[in-house]
């Protein structure tokens, strides 16, 4: 059993690296029999973004990562309620009280010209990356430098303060990391974080850490950008005296020239991938991909067989690049996949909206399977398989072909030939179709090119679609040799 947790910040769409973690925490979670919970870490309140909650919520519905706990589509769920942090302002107050009592925090009334001018001084004195820490807060002003009752009259006087953790001197910060090994920071390095802002918010630290403990987390797996960040959070459950929940951080995820991947470079957000007609099954395969790997050449897994594949030893260090190209051949592989039915049924509703007459369609099946390996996206469906439905332009442009060898002048001779040769195959199906035009296309000495391109352009009017065989097949013979005698005629005038 074990509890895990995707803690996004409702401050923009989700976006795939999010989608990544969320896939991570899931799959953990429920290869050992556990809980994936979601909490909303909404205390930043200068970049909260209305919308992007139920944006997350509705992304995790789509790929069929839903919570077991936490927040939901219908509600709060489970016994650690809220599971929104703006809720538990007062659970966040009691553990400050008690970090202040136990002298691992202290209240700074620093005015930000203060702390503006301590950095100016330190920069022209030689050091390029002041902070806030062990050599410096004796310095400021705050409740290590000012006297009890100094403390006591300016927060009386209401004047502004924040909270800040005590980093201990002379510390070396050790952890293990699942995917990292044993790691070790050095307490000069880490700054005396505020935890409680003068809004009287937490901070992202103070409230991650009180609630992945009141919140039972025992596995922490978060993107790599968060590892800064985990020297701080060590030290805060040294200072509650909390058991310490297990911690990975996954690899970042890459563009394919390296560097990260960012808006700037295109889509990164899921919507987007979502309207593009990416399938909730591919994308949840890619992103399993970023970064992990099952240890065989195997690329196709659905959602359960990752569970039952996923380990985080198969997680590695470096970078994941996120490649477009592997996303769209991975959706070709999806819906090669699926039974011809199955296919059917998905593309029916979005080719009928185009074509009511595909609802009622008895050989929808038959025609669906002309195009399932065609296809990257179901969107493409309607055009696909369009000219079932209406009857094609009979356009002389697209017939010629100067690829094929056909030019303008041979078309017409070309349609009589096949009329003639068609209209005498009794028993019409695929086989017997091709094999009378390869005999014709032999006895005219043309190529079978010449002969099959304008059958197939005068069949469906498409520049790229299924095969002129298994296209006369399905339209039946008396519709193949209507659109024949049509195009015949308007070529010849
Ligand atoms: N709220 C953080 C985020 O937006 C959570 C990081 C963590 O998992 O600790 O990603």
């Amino acid at each position: 059993m074990s509890r895990t947790r995707f803690a996004p910040s409702p401050t923009g769409m989700l976006h795939v690296g999010g989608l990544r973690t969320a896939l991570f925490n899931y799959l953990y979670a429920k290869k050992n029999e556990g809980t994936f919970i979601l909490r909303i870490e909404d205390t930043d309140r200068e970049r909260y973004e209305e919308g992007t909650e139920e944006n997350i919520l509705k992304t995790l519905d789509w790929a069929k990562l839903n919570p077991d706990e936490g927040v939901t589509l219908e509600g709060e769920k489970g016994d650690k309620k809220p599971y929104h942090q703006s809720e538990r302002l007062d659970v966040y107050k009691k553990a400050i009280d008690k970090l202040l009592e136990s002298k691992n925090a202290y209240y700074a009334f620093d005015t930000t010209e203060e702390l503006n001018r301590m950095r100016e001084e330190e920069k022209k004195a030689g050091n390029p990356a002041p902070k806030y820490d062990i050599s410096m807060r004796m310095r400021m002003k705050n409740s290590l430098t000012l006297s009890e009752e100094e403390v006591k009259n300016k927060i009386d006087a209401g004047d502004e303060y924040v909270i800040r953790l005590k980093v201990p001197d002379n510390h070396t910060v050790k952890v293990f990391d699942e995917i990292r090994g044993a790691l070790e920071f050095k307490s000069s390095s880490i700054d005396d974080a505020v935890l409680l802002k003068s809004d009287g918010f937490p901070t992202y630290h103070l409230a991650n850490i009180v609630d992945d403990n009141a919140m039972d987390i025992d596995m922490v797996i978060r993107g790599e950008e968060w590892l800064p960040s985990l020297p701080k959070h060590v030290l805060l459950y040294e200072a509650f005296g909390w058991n310490m929940p297990k911690f990975a951080h996954v690899p970042l995820l890459l563009n394919p020239s390296g560097g990260k991947l960012s808006k700037r470079q295109g889509d990164v957000s899921v919507s987007d991938f979502i309207e593009r007609g990416y399938l909730p099954e591919v994308m949840i395969n890619f992103l399993a991909l970023l970064g992990w790997n099952p240890g065989t050449t195997d690329e196709i897994f659905s959602l359960d067989e990752l569970i039952e594949k996923f380990s985080l030893d198969r997680v590695q260090k470096g970078g994941a690049i996120f490649d477009t190209e592997k996303l769209d051949w991975l959706q070709g592989q999806w819906i090669r996949k699926f039974t011809p039915k199955e296919f059917a049924e998905r593309i029916q509703p979005i080719v009928a909206k185009e074509f009511p007459d595909a609802r009622k369609d008895s050989k929808f099946v038959e025609k669906a399977q002309l195009i399932q390996d065609r296809i990257t996206f179901f969107k493409e469906a309607s055009e696909m398989l369009s000219f079932f439905y209406l009857d094609p332009k009979v356009d002389l442009e697209l017939i010629a072909s100067k690829k094929q060898k056909v030019t303008k002048d041979m078309v017409a001779d070309i349609v009589s030939m096949l009329i003639e040769t068609l209209e005498k195959i009794s028993t019409w199906n695929e086989e017997t179709i091709k094999e009378s035009i390869i005999k014709l296309a032999k006895e005219k000495e043309l190529k079978n090119g010449q002969v099959l391109w304008p059958l197939r352009a005068i069949l469906t009017g498409l520049p790229y679609s299924p095969g002129a065989f298994e296209v006369a097949e399905v339209l039946g013979k008396d519709e193949t040799l209507k659109r024949l005698a049509k195009a015949l005629e308007l070529v010849k005038k």
